[in-house]
């Protein structure tokens, strides 16, 4: 179903509208909501007079649109979250390859798509959230461990059909291979304490429930909820800090295919991987910069510092109809 979307110009009349065609605009679709781009799209226009345009909805929905209006789209730029549907979009024929040695220098080559169809512009972590009275976290070190059956009934997971649970799983193949990543399904699969949830936050509150000790979240929902709630006992764990890695995702952008202003578009998306910018994007929504050079903001930087997971995260798209296949096979909901 096509949701009812509403397209926010900021020209202010038809006549502004009309003449601001050409460099002096970029339309941006968008699954980001308004309140996380707004002041970064306010910022770009103070800093190079480019107005940006923006459309925000589902992504599913805005993909779908991308589509439907091919060569006819007005928009320029396409920003998602998650890399498997970055991928996606880019595996539609809806990205245009962008190179450019500024996008190289601000954003590590894990983090961008090989051909330049995608650049991530910020990054969330996918790690273990544990509750504190429960668990030690000397009990605690790997993806594959929640496997072992000391947490037989003690595991919460979200449901698999999430993007976010495909492209961790994809990860899984990328490293161990399809045999044992399918071992280590298997094995949380039985250690669940419950059927998988719809979201990361129902995840932390069967974890403060007592429902069960143990979990995988993106980083930015634990930001949310212990920022109102800050004495839970509830803590993040680094997973595989001394093997791969924390598998990482990122939120990013791409040029579109038929983009009528290409060269505001890379502006803005080269503006986007700036120093000034990823200070400010990371922390609206409690993630990291995908700039390795900016400091996270003092919220996130308080949870500590982890090496993350180097797979290319085109790997989360590439390896996603397997992961999904294999989640399926393993009884993972
Ligand atoms: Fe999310």
């Amino acid at each position: 179903m096509i949701k009812i979307l509403i397209f926010s110009l900021l020209a202010t009349s038809s006549i502004a509208a009309v003449s601001a065609i050409s460099n002096d605009s970029v339309t941006v679709y968008s699954s980001r909501k308004e309140h996380l781009i707004k002041p970064l799209f306010d910022a770009f226009t103070k800093d190079t007079g480019i107005k940006v345009n923006y459309l925000t909805g589902k992504g599913g929905a805005l993909i779908e649109r991308l589509k439907l209006e091919g060569k006819n789209t007005k928009a320029d730029m396409f920003m998602t979250v998650d890399a498997g549907n970055l991928w996606y979009t880019g595996s539609q024929g809806l990205f245009q390859a962008v190179q450019t040695q500024v996008l190289k220098n601000n954003i590590p080559n894990h983090l961008r798509d090989p051909e330049g169809l995608w650049t991530g512009l910020s990054v969330r972590a996918r790690t273990l959230v544990y509750n504190t009275e429960r668990v030690s976290p000397r009990d605690l070190s790997t993806y594959a461990d929640l496997a072992l059956p000391q947490w037989e009934g003690r595991l919460c997971l979200r449901t698999s059909k999430k993007i976010y649970t495909k492209s961790l799983v994809a990860s899984l193949i990328y490293h161990h291979g399809e045999g044992k990543a399918g071992n280590i399904i298997s094995g949380w699969v039985n250690n669940l304490a419950a059927t998988p949830n719809a979201k990361d936050s129902h995840v932390m509150n069967a974890i403060l429930s007592g429902q069960c000790d143990v979990g995988l979240v993106n980083t930015y929902y634990y930001g949310r909820l212990v920022e109102k709630k800050p004495n839970l006992p509830l803590k993040l764990f680094w997973a595989n800090q001394d093997t791969t890695g924390v598998h990482v995702n990122i939120s990013g952008a791409g040029v579109t295919k038929y983009a009528k202003n290409p060269k505001a578009a890379i502006r803005l998306l080269e503006w986007l991987s700036s120093a000034k910018a990823q200070a400010i994007y990371g922390a609206l929504n409690k993630e990291y910069p995908a700039n390795q050079s900016v400091a996270p903001d003092s919220v996130v930087s308080a949870w500590g510092s982890f090496k993350q997971d180097e797979m290319n995260l085109s790997q989360a798209g590439i390896l996603q109809a397997t992961a999904v296949k294999l989640m399926q096979k393993k009884g993972y909901r």
